[in-house]
């Protein structure tokens, strides 16, 4: 495999409680974390002659904050120890609000971290409740004030809208919080309930509804319009950036193409036309590393369909769209004479446009971006 800078994503599936929507896989014993570091470790080594620099470094879990500074330091150590990564590399770690102090953030900033992520989710205690979030409001604003102080000059948020009880005006006003504090990120999930989530069954019992295709759309419309009219930039369905330079680098590797290396449990890697996955569960996971064996689940290779699909269906995710030059380039189809009636359909609708060489999704389009993508 050819060297190549890529994006490196290192999975910390460990959470101290389960939040009630989550479906995500991770566990409650924290007492693994140290062995679990030392696996990774070696994870990251067996790489050393495949990848040779990361851009972007990106520590998500589960709940990253859980690891003491000195842990953090360890992982950020050995990925410099086998892989060029620099100053100008974007390292963000997510943490959860309940876990941080100003003393905490300012180790991590000493260390290189240089954008966090926070899982903030709502500015109301009792939506925070209801979702099963272990930390307060209070907890929210005092991790934001505390990572400004420590000196991180890039913050991402994450907010979760379409919760029961919470109407579009809570909703704005939820936002206008959110814009108060200028993190240069904010991400808006809507929520979605697998079953056998402890929410879900809330929901059934109680006989709650998630919102109705019209309240979604105006829940988005809101969220879009609130924003930019903040001066945030709309640029990808769920994400929103005060500046160019703040859009997450990271996350944009996924949504092009580009190779990166996912290491932990269940994390996923991609690179040219293969894609590869970890064994979902920590023991397994521990259990191979020990063996000095590779963790992997599974290897695909895409057909060339499924890479433009892919790229078709993250393309028009984003507000800078498909670029069709290289869309052609890089999968060998024109897709303005291969879609033309429907591609046409769509712009008379006003769900795309075409901005020189860019087919781009508008508002309306990003809106139902998903479906799009079915063309
Ligand atoms: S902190 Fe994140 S990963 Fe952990 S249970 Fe909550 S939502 Fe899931």
């Amino acid at each position: 495999m050819k060297k190549e800078q890529a994006g490196l994503y290192i999975h910390i599936p460990f959470c101290l409680s389960k939040c009630g929507y989550c479906s995500f896989y991770s566990i409650k014993s924290v007492n693994l974390i140290p062995e679990y570091i030392a696996a990774l470790k070696k994870e990251i080594k067996y790489y050393r002659n495949i990848f040779s620099s990361f851009d972007t470094v990106y520590i998500g879990g589960g709940t990253p904050s859980l690891l003491s500074a000195q842990q953090i330091n360890d992982l950020i150590s050995t990925v410099n120890k086998y892989f060029d990564i620099d100053r100008q590399t974007e390292i963000t770690m997510e943490v959860n609000p309940g876990d941080v102090s100003l003393e905490y953030f300012q180790m991590l900033h000493k260390l290189g971290i240089n954008r966090l992520n926070i899982g903030i989710q709502s500015f109301d205690n009792k939506i925070l409740q209801l979702l099963g979030r272990r930390h307060s409001a209070k907890e929210a604003i005092a991790a934001i004030e505390a990572a400004r102080a420590a000196g991180f000059d890039n913050l991402g948020i994450d907010l979760i809208y379409g919760v029961h009880g919470v109407s579009i005006k809570s909703w704005e006003n939820t936002l206008q919080k959110a814009v108060y504090f200028k993190p240069e990120h904010i991400s808006c999930y809507q929520l979605s309930l697998s079953e056998k989530t402890p929410l879900h069954k809330k929901y059934s019992s109680d006989g709650w509804q998630l919102p109705d295709e019209d309240t979604e759309l105006k829940l988005f419309l809101t969220t879009a319009e609130e924003l930019e009219n903040a001066g945030y930039i709309h640029y990808e369905v769920s994400n929103f950036a005060r500046l160019d330079k703040f859009k997450s680098r990271h996350n944009q590797k996924y949504w092009q193409h580009v190779p990166y290396l996912g290491l932990g449990p269940a994390a996923h890697s991609f690179w040219g036309n293969r894609r590869w996955w970890n064994k979902a569960a920590v023991k397994t996971y521990l259990k191979e590393i020990a063996q000095d064996k590779m963790p992997v689940e599974n290897t695909e290779t895409l057909s060339m369909e499924q890479l433009q699909l892919e790229a078709l269906f993250l393309g028009l995710r984003t507000k800078a769209g498909i670029d069709l030059k290289l869309y052609k380039a890089k999968y060998g189809v024109d897709l303005l004479a291969n879609k033309k009636t429907i591609i046409d359909a769509l712009i008379k609708n006003k769900f795309v446009e075409l901005k020189g060489e860019f087919l781009r999704p508008t508002r309306a389009g990003m809106a139902v971006a998903d479906s799009l993508a079915l063309i």
